[in-house]
């Protein structure tokens, strides 16, 4: 069984890790990259690779290195504009990460996934062993979502989740995110009476805090998709820790900067994780209180005769929210059908396959 780090002194000893910088600690006000900010962050993790230590870089900043290379001025406001910065800018980001680390005489290679196509169809096999192999040859792999064919991080600014990803398949010993804060707040930051979270030992406790709304300790800032991948992450036996891109040399040197995330689980099932916590949702369909109890007494597909409502718009594999006659979410599974045949079906007893299959099927208690 893994080796879970249980002290963050272990940092600078551990064998691998997983590192996220966001597109805000890499941009410049004009939207352009910030190549001093790029170069200190490839020197501080030359350090660590110097010790003998191995890691995954998941960086964003493509679509900043685009806007410089196009000329553009500014950062473009459609999604195609965006993906299209992106594009040109990744393999700018890449020279410039290629030029930094060599001077190190460090490899590197590109990586580019996205989170629900990796979870989704079942791709992280092969993930994993190309990454794994990367890292045996002590190159570092540089991961960044795949902008073509996402938008997720384009939208909502999220690389971190596909983090907490890599994290697993690497069997990395911590996950570090990087962001502009300097840890976890039980409030605004910038409200008086807002203290600094240095432990977290479950992630449960979080609940005492407000995590909705703006102004809460998750509603800015991108805290809450790092709350989410920190949570996938410690259930699988990865310790995380959010601070700010500043602090990432004390951060590699066990210093005790930012908020620890301890370890809780060591489950090894990611793809039951990212269903239940971290899959985007297209819809929901509402069940019947039999269907609820077929679900909770475990082992079951869910079947169309016990759905009695379908919202939204969905196409198979897409996850959905599986909702009781109450309004609680029961659980959250990959839709067998999409959304308009499953509404035709709803209620129907014998319907052929099940609209959420077992497999694509994970228990949400909250
Ligand atoms: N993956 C994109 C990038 O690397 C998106 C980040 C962003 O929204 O700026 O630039």
């Amino acid at each position: 069984m893994k080796r879970v780090l249980a002290n963050r002194s272990l940092v600078s000893r551990a064998p691998r890790f997983v590192v996220k910088v966001g597109s805000s600690s890499l941009t410049k006000s004009d939207g352009r990259l910030n190549h001093e900010r790029l170069a200190t962050l490839s020197d501080t993790l030359a350090t660590a690779y110097g010790r003998g230590q191995r890691f995954a870089l998941v960086s964003s900043g493509a679509v900043a290195a685009g806007v410089g290379s196009l000329g553009i001025g500014s950062r473009p406001t459609d999604m195609s504009g965006l993906q299209a910065a992106a594009m040109v800018g990744q393999t700018k980001l890449m020279s410039e990460y290629g030029e930094r680390f060599g001077e190190h005489g460090i490899g590197i290679g590109q990586v580019l996934l996205t989170a629900d196509d990796v979870m989704r169809r079942n791709h992280y096999r092969n993930a994993r062993a190309a990454l794994d192999k990367l890292l045996g040859m002590g190159i570092v792999p540089i991961v960044n979502e795949n902008d073509a064919v996402a938008t997720t991080e384009l939208r909502l600014g999220d690389n971190d989740r596909l983090a907490a990803i890599i994290a697993h398949l690497i069997g990395a010993d911590f996950l570090l995110l990087l962001t502009d804060v300097n840890g976890l707040y039980s409030g605004p930051p910038s409200e008086p009476g807002s203290r600094p979270i240095p432990f977290v030992g479950n992630i449960d406790e979080l609940k005492n805090y407000s995590i909705t709304g703006r102004g809460s300790a998750f509603g800015t800032g991108g805290m809450s998709t790092k709350v989410t991948a920190a949570r996938m992450a410690t259930a699988f036996g990865v310790p995380t820790i959010i601070t700010s891109a500043g602090n990432l040399g004390p951060a590699l040197e066990g210093e005790p900067v930012g908020t620890w995330f301890a370890a809780t689980g060591s489950k090894s099932n990611a793809r039951a994780l990212w269903i239940a916590h971290a899959a985007q949702s297209s819809g929901q369909v509402r069940l019947d209180e039999g269907a609820v109890a077929a679900l909770e007494s475990g082992g079951n597909s869910l079947l169309a005769v016990g759905i009695t409502d379908v919202v939204g718009t969905f196409d198979p594999g897409d996850a959905i929210d599986i909702i009781g006659p109450g309004g609680t979410l029961v659980a959250r599974g990959l839709a067998g059908w999409d959304s308009e045949s499953l509404r035709a079906n709803a209620g129907v007893a014998g319907a052929g396959r099940p609209a959420v299959h077992v497999d694509d099927l994970v228990l949400v208690r909250r």
